[in-house]
């Protein structure tokens, strides 16, 4: 089982082998070795009942021993917010109240909200999940993250967080991806549990990262059929680790995704920050409400269409 995992690995980059060095440690303290095989779908490809052409691959969820992606170097992008967006958190405790709601959850079980270090422009994760109090469909989000300097990490362990669009249905994953070796599957820019990300342009502890997403929603029929999949691109650090990817459904700890794993939901959900027991920081966080803006600019051109007489 090394050996071919190590044939794949010198296929596709150098950092591989540390991969594979860690996978027999990663599946042993998981015990992943039949977590069900993750799926690719072509949604372009139909059969007769209109449904997207879906073919088992021969990796399991977050198996081992998926080559991790090659490394590559990136850098921050720390952009302003563009004037039609929405800024979710600008260095202040009173926006961070403003925009976000506190979840229940945690150990023990409590709801609080992540909080602004006295003198910082950035918040750090504790105890629970948050929320934005708006709900957002199409969205561009903006967020710049880092794992704190010192943090011992194995695996998923140490410095995990995530972006969760939908109310934590579709994530991005936050995970110490610079030396950490995870599941392919799991590591930053992961769409998690079922795609790696092209590239890993992960930067080291103690220094900041950015995302750049592009959210598309699935699309449902008034039946409830799935009609569309969420798409997502992620810029990881200037770097495109997801390429207008449509996703095999939502994500989650050991869930073999596919097509028939949507469940028709609300189009406009809030967006969600993982609380999984480490302090992340983040800060510089801004969202374009896309469906919104396409709604105005539709209307417009309604209205001048109509003053045309076309
Ligand atoms: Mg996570």
């Amino acid at each position: 089982m090394l050996l071919a995992a190590a044939a794949i690995a010198g296929a596709t980059g150098t950092a591989n082998a540390a991969a594979v060095q860690d996978a027999a440690t990663v599946e042993k303290k998981h015990g992943f070795t039949n977590t069900g095989l993750v799926r690719d779908i072509d949604w372009h490809v139909r059969d007769a009942a209109g449904k997207p052409l879906e073919t088992p691959t021969k990796w399991h969820v977050h198996d081992p021993y998926r080559p991790n992606p090659v490394k590559v170097e990136g850098v921050l992008l720390t952009t302003p917010a563009p004037a039609d967006a929405d800024v979710l958190f600008d260095g202040t405790q009173e926006s961070l109240n403003k925009n976000w709601d506190a979840q229940f959850g945690g150990k023990p079980r409590r709801q609080e909200m992540w909080r602004v270090p006295a003198g910082k422009d950035y918040f750090v994760a504790r105890n629970n999940d948050i929320t934005t109090k708006k709900g957002y469909a199409d969205a561009q989000l903006h967020i710049e993250w880092r794992v704190p300097a010192g943090r011992k990490c194995q695996s998923q362990g140490g410095a995990n967080s995530g972006v969760m669009f939908n109310n934590g249905l579709y994530e991005v994953q936050v995970l110490e991806s610079h030396t950490n070796i995870t599941y392919a599957d799991g590591q930053a820019g992961a769409l998690y549990n079922h795609l790696p990300p092209l590239v890993n342009p992960a930067r080291p502890q103690g220094e900041w990262q950015s995302y750049d997403i592009v959210f598309t929603g699935p699309r449902f029929d008034d039946a409830g059929k799935l009609i569309a999949p969420a798409y997502m691109t992620v810029i990881f650090n200037g770097v495109v680790v997801q390429a207008n990817q449509p996703m095999n459904g939502p994500g989650d700890y050991k869930r073999v995704s596919g097509y028939a794993t949507y469940r028709k939901h609300p189009a406009r959900q809030p967006l969600r920050l993982q609380w999984h027991g480490d302090p992340i920081e983040f800060r510089n966080i801004w969202i374009r409400d896309i469906t919104a803006t396409r709604e105005t600019q539709k209307a417009a051109e309604a209205a001048a269409l109509k003053e045309l007489g076309r």
